[in-house]
């Protein structure tokens, strides 16, 4: 399994790649050492799910783990709609929605199609305003954007120099431990 992509880590690769090798490095560690309020609002919002007290119908699949042998991913999806064949990813807020995110809700959509689920529609749900943003099914083109996205994930090497943003690093969870910057983490 160590050669996994963990579907939750697809959104932070794109923020910065070097965040992947930081979260590697420190994920034994205690997490309150780099954990921010917004990735706090977001497990809560998860919380829900993997405590299955987001949806009581039995057609539902809630937390269900799941795994992709061709793309090498694996993770858990948020909650399946039987009924409606509907994957849908709770976010607590979503004043954006980023590249990252959509890769991960096709993560895992191609996960749950590899496993033989039906899956026709594609939906964040923001918790804060109670409101279901569609996301289209991928298509063909998407899918080789993916394929190519994840190699280039499988592939990076933390030892090659990055353009460091200095305003992506105030607002990332491992400011204070990243060796890359001087700036001083905004949520501390
Ligand atoms: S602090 Fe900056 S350079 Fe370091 S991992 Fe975060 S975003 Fe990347």
């Amino acid at each position: 399994m160590d050669d996994y992509i963990s579907i939750s880590t697809l959104n932070d690769f794109i923020f910065c790649p070097y965040s992947i090798y930081l979260h590697n490095v420190y994920m034994e560690s205690d997490e309150t050492l780099y954990h921010a309020t917004p990735q706090t609002q977001g497990r809560i919002a998860h919380e829900a799910t993997d405590q299955k007290r987001s949806s009581n119908r039995t057609s539902d699949l809630q937390a269900l783990p799941v795994i992709s042998e061709e793309f090498g991913l694996m993770g858990k999806i948020d909650v399946y709609k039987g009924n409606e064949k509907k994957l849908i990813e709770r976010k607590y807020q979503l004043k954006n929605i980023y590249q990252g995110q959509i890769y991960q809700l096709w993560a895992q959509y191609l996960c749950m199609t590899e496993m033989g689920y039906d899956v026709l529609s594609l939906a964040f749900y923001e918790t804060s305003t109670n409101k279901m943003h569609p996301i289209p099914i991928p298509t063909e083109a998407d899918i080789i954007r993916f394929r190519n996205f994840i190699h280039a994930y499988r592939n990076y090497d933390p030892v090659v120099p990055i353009t460091v943003n200095p305003n992506k690093c105030r607002h990332c969870i491992y400011c204070s431990l990243c060796d890359k910057t001087e700036e001083e983490n905004v949520y501390q």
